[in-house]
């Protein structure tokens, strides 16, 4: 007998037939004599809905004020589907209750709309679990030291699993979703992508970061940290397909580099279009720059991603870095009002048109010369590099936003990562 904790995403909560599958898969793990922790997401499409209703009567910025509202209002879509859950389990005979995130405890820090969670209190689940129910931990909220509810970040129902998880000792915690793994990158932009049977958590911490959407990001964190045994896998299975089998599918995540069975440098091709370019054009180079540009854009909590600044030429250069799309309105209304006339600079220059693609592998480490492989392929593309930036295990690139599928197919097929073809 395990203890599993199961995570079931939007699309597989979206109606209710797809939440009575959910139950009568949960109840074959009951009844082969597991205890079962499930952690459900709102049903698809609900979290955008509620937070188009408050976005239609408060467009304006955010305040502290209104995003603990939007967390009132946004963790009703996982109450909702967690109770539907439960009624669905005991439908199908199967004893259940369903916690919310105050009820268990689980409790956060107060950063409404990306709270962190602090610490899980898990008695009242295990003592429900001893008395053999199955037990529904509401995903994606919890409650701060006032009392008030908070939500954990769009996506945060995997990192409530994960730290149920982990903060139960759990043998395993399964992420089901509509995909069937983790790709060596997305099947939608390259055919031939496949599924990895394993993936290195620091690998995945890097997928996850560079763009690819199946784990949030702090989840993988946190199974890092915990090193809680995670896989993900399909809902869209036959909910009555073999245990044994349907264990062993999916993706897992594995801790132990030599245990990888499958032996690529490069595991896989992320890509993000979230992120834009700013220049800050003839910047007087002398000491501290860096620190009066950066310091001030961190300063109006905008996030740095890629940096980049020239040589000098007559005393001058260009600095470069990426923010969040989000941010580059802001970011650009910063440089021009403030940072440029300070710094005495010529100008500043934005291109919100750009993509970040990066190719990820811990064989890098190993390895010389994958990064010079990544540029002459696309330098075969006749594809231009703006930006470069590398880790021990990743070397990410920005170019044009129009070459971003190009560039991953050619990457994909470079780092022979297309399906073999027989
Ligand atoms: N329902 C939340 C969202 O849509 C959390 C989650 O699904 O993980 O972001
Ligand atoms: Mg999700």
């Amino acid at each position: 007998m395990a203890l599993i904790v199961h995570k079931y995403g939007g699309t597989s909560m979206g109606s209710t037939e797809r939440i009575r599958n959910v139950a009568k898969r949960v109840a074959k793990w009951a009844r082969a004599g597991h205890q079962m922790v499930v952690v459900p997401s709102a049903m698809s499409g609900e979290t955008n809905r509620l937070l188009g209703l408050a976005k239609e009567l408060a467009p304006a910025k955010s305040t502290d004020a209104t995003n603990r509202e939007l967390d009132m209002l946004a963790s009703t879509g996982e109450q909702a589907s967690s109770a539907l859950l439960a009624i669905a389990l005991q439908a199908e005979g199967m004893a259940s209750v369903s916690y919310a995130g105050w009820q268990v405890p689980i409790r956060t820090n107060s950063a409404y709309t990306k709270a962190r969670i602090e610490s899980i209190d898990d008695q009242k689940v295990r003592a429900d679990l001893a008395a053999g129910k199955v037990v529904i931990v509401t995903g994606f909220q919890g409650v701060d030291e006032l009392g008030h509810i908070t939500t954990l970040g769009r996506g945060g129902s995997d990192t409530s699993a994960v730290a149920v998880a982990a903060a139960m000792k759990a043998d395993e915690c399964l992420i089901y979703t509509d995909v069937d793994g983790v790709y060596t990158t997305d099947p939608r932009v390259v055919p031939e992508a496949r599924r990895l049977n394993t993936v290195s958590f620091e690998e995945m911490l890097e997928m996850a970061s560079m763009g690819s959407k199946v784990l949030q990001i702090r989840s993988v964190e946190f199974a890092g940290k915990y090193k809680v045994p995670l896989r993900v896998l399909s809902s869209f299975t036959p909910w009555d397909i073999d245990l044994t089998e349907e264990a062993q599918s999916g993706t897992l995540i594995t801790f132990e580099e030599d245990e990888q069975m499958e032996q690529a440098i490069v595991s896989g091709i992320a890509f993000n279009r979230d992120e834009a370019k700013i220049s800050v054009l003839g910047v007087p180079d002398k000491p501290g720059i860096a620190y009066q540009i950066l310091g001030a854009v961190a300063d109006a909590n905008i996030e740095v991603d890629m940096i980049i600044q020239n040589i000098s030429r007559d005393g001058k250069t260009d600095f470069s870095f990426t923010v969040n799309r989000n941010d580059h309105a802001r970011a650009m209304d910063l440089l021009k009002d403030k940072i440029v006339p300070a710094l005495g600079a010529q100008e500043a220059t934005g291109d919100t048109k750009i993509c970040k693609v990066s190719i990820v592998g811990i064989g890098m480490r190993s390895h010389v010369g994958i990064a010079s492989k990544m540029f002459r392929c696309l330098s075969e593309e006749g594809i231009n590099i703006q930006m470069i930036s590398t880790s021990e295990i990743k070397t990410s690139v920005v170019i044009d936003e129009k070459y971003m599928e190009l560039a991953v197919r050619a990457l994909h097929k470079a780092f022979d990562l297309d399906i073999a073809k027989v």
